[in-house]
């Protein structure tokens, strides 16, 4: 366990842990979290995240799992072993038992896609209840890029002129402030709130309190932290797992390791692989397996499975560079 933790119950043995489960038990402290209540992360221009409260830590995990497995897992030894086990094998249950509960401040369009995950709580500053402030996103110049002609749904660097993006910008904060100058008219002639906000565009913060347990914010960090995730989307997503690695060390150390940085790989990509190891070329070895590179008129093919396997080469590429070195684990 690391040492910034202070366990009240420290789950010192197998047997102890055991035990444990039936005995009286104090709330288990993380310093380094602790430290991390309340403070606010800024997170794009006006927003941020913040730790509201947390229970439970790798220990609770591990806790968890000895309960439910009892002997069963007399023969993991260390308990990151025991969490890398879990994690590696899909024994969620165990990471259920850690609860994270979050303050944050994003534009509605973030939050959009934030509430695409049904298995947090959440609750939402009302603006049928209240008046909504006057802040809005702006992207920045650099962030202000053209439309992915890889991905339908993402961005690059694109031909925007750097005049064209600040004109751009300008434009957004121009249309912004007339909104937001026609929903304080509206409220001031005593329009009701719920109708008032309709002008407000995406683009205006709002924020909630969002609770959720380790393994459904795992899911969250994995699908959140891809590239492919919007980049405003993924700065919380960056926040919320500096946070989560303060919380459980071990098992986001283990979550980076078996669902982050790992990589799918489907049946023709194997065989494609297979190839590769013995030494067919990559454009061949893709031709071969079925993952097209080029159509029939030899034009290059942009997206598909192909590219995506030449994109997964380049990132297993990447992950092996900066590779750590795995706790040792077997049950
Ligand atoms: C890069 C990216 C692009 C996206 N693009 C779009 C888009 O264009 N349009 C769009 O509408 N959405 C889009 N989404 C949202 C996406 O489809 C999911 O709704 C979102 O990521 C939440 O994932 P989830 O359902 O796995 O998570 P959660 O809602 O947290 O659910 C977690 C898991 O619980 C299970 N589960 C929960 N509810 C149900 C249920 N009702 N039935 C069955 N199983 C359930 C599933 O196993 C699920 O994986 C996108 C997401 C990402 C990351």
């Amino acid at each position: 366990m690391s040492n910034s933790e202070t366990y009240r119950n420290k789950p010192s043995s197998e047997d102890k842990a055991e035990n444990k489960a039936e005995s009286k038990m104090e709330r288990v402290e993380v310093a380094r979290a602790n430290d991390m209540i309340g403070k606010q992360i800024p997170v794009l221009d006006h927003g941020f995240l913040a730790l509201v409260d947390y229970m439970g830590s790798d220990s609770s995990i591990v806790q968890a799992a000895r309960v439910s497995y009892g002997s069963g897992t007399k023969s993991v030894h260390d308990d990151a072993g025991l969490i890398r086990y879990l994690l590696r094998h899909d024994h969620t249950t165990p990471f259920e038992m850690v609860e994270l509960k979050f303050i944050a401040r994003m534009p509605i369009f973030v939050a959009r896609q934030w509430v695409r995950h049904r298995t947090a709580s959440i609750n939402e500053y009302s603006a049928r209840y209240s008046i909504v402030k006057d802040d809005y996103y702006l992207p920045s110049i650099e962030m202000m890029q053209g439309q992915s002609t890889s991905n339908k749904q993402g961005r690059e660097e694109g031909n925007l002129s750097k005049g064209m993006r600040e004109d751009f910008i300008g434009k957004i904060k121009e249309k912004s402030d007339d909104a937001y100058k026609l929903y304080m008219e509206m409220i001031n002639a005593g329009v009701a709130r719920e109708l008032a906000r309709m002008v407000l565009p995406v683009n205006f913060y709002t924020e909630w309190y969002w609770k959720s347990n380790l393994h459904n914010t795992f899911h969250f960090l994995a699908l959140r932290l891809d590239p492919h995730a919007q980049w405003e989307t993924r700065q919380y997503a960056v926040a919320m797992a500096n946070i989560v690695k303060s919380v459980a060390p071990i098992a986001y150390s283990a979550f980076d390791d078996f669902m982050l940085s790992s990589v799918k790989l489907s049946k023709k990509e194997q065989h494609a692989i297979d190839l590769i190891i013995n030494g067919v070329e990559i454009t061949e070895a893709c031709k071969m397996a079925k993952l097209p590179l080029r159509r029939d008129d030899n034009k290059p093919i942009k997206t598909g499975e192909g590219p995506e396997f030449l994109a997964k080469l380049e990132r297993i590429k990447s992950n092996a560079s900066g590779i750590s070195k795995a706790d040792g684990e077997s049950i």
